[in-house]
């Protein structure tokens, strides 16, 4: 599944391609993705020249002159840029023509992703209206984590992965995360202190900026190439290591289920 910093990396490397280009065309090859593509949306799409591709959490909105484009890339999809010739695959659903000749797909096998109008202003739109702030952004520290935890038993990972308290820390980098501040997966998140919460608000920055950093070395070419991105080959310390030793102190990693997720931890170094 496309976590944030694979989003991030996405933008980043498509907007050059598509800021103060003008949309020739949208073309709907398949409307069937998780909602429903508003078969109205390539007529207000047409002729609009496009201010810019931001992101919020991992929705991606394309900004225009007029209506823009809510995107979200659910489990398996992808947006690539490519030449016209090329070939069309199975499950690149939506078009996007540019008028520098290019063209913008999305592909998406499990079409659990979406593509909506963006209402003016974007933040207003309902799956964007409830969100936390963003981890990179202004407003995330670990004051925000301490004081929205207070009184609350859910397990602090599942609290950290709750898109009302901060968008996008994904399973991965929840669990490196809680790993490198040595707390526990499973303590409850009012039983956290405000000096963890700081320390672990730090780690959740400096995982997802490293998976962007590395992000942005792995799929370099990522716009010419085949648009596919699996896992970033980041150096990772508990996720996916269950049973292996801690790289810290050597404990064998453990594993349990905390909102029906896998979550690994050092039972030595997280308390
Ligand atoms: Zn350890």
């Amino acid at each position: 599944m496309p976590e944030l910093p694979e989003v991030e990396t996405t933008r980043r490397g498509l907007e050059p391609h598509l800021r103060g280009r003008r949309i020739r065309e949208l073309v709907l090859r398949d409307p069937r993705l998780r909602w429903p593509v508003p078969p109205d949306l390539p007529a207000r799409l047409a002729g609009r020249d496009v201010r810019g591709l931001t992101r919020r959490a991992k929705y991606l909105l394309l900004e225009t002159d007029g209506p823009g484009l809510l995107l979200h890339l659910g489990m398996s999809g992808s947006l690539r840029r490519c030449a016209p010739e090329t070939p069309l695959r199975p499950h690149d659903h939506l078009i996007l023509r540019l008028d520098d000749g290019f063209e913008i797909r999305l592909h998406d096998p499990r079409r659990f992703g979406c593509c909506l109008p963006l209402p003016e202003p974007p933040g207003t739109h309902p799956l964007l209206a409830a969100l936390g702030p963003e981890p990179l952004g202004e407003g995330f520290d670990g004051d925000h984590l301490f004081r929205l935890s207070r009184g609350r038993r859910v397990p602090v990972k599942a609290f950290i992965m709750d898109q009302q308290v901060v968008v996008g820390v994904g399973n991965i980098y929840a669990s490196e995360a809680l790993f490198l501040a040595g707390i526990r997966p499973g303590r409850a998140a009012g039983r956290v202190s405000r000096a963890e919460y700081r320390a672990l608000a730090d780690h959740i920055r400096a995982v997802l900026t490293e998976a962007i950093t590395e992000g942005g070395t792995t799929l370099r070419d990522f716009v010419r190439e085949d648009g596919s991105h699996g896992y970033f080959r980041q150096r990772l310390r508990v996720y996916g290591r269950a049973g292996q030793p801690c790289l810290a102190c050597g404990s064998p990693i453990r594993s349990r289920r905390i909102g029906n997720r896998a979550s690994a931890y050092c039972p030595r170094c997280q308390r």
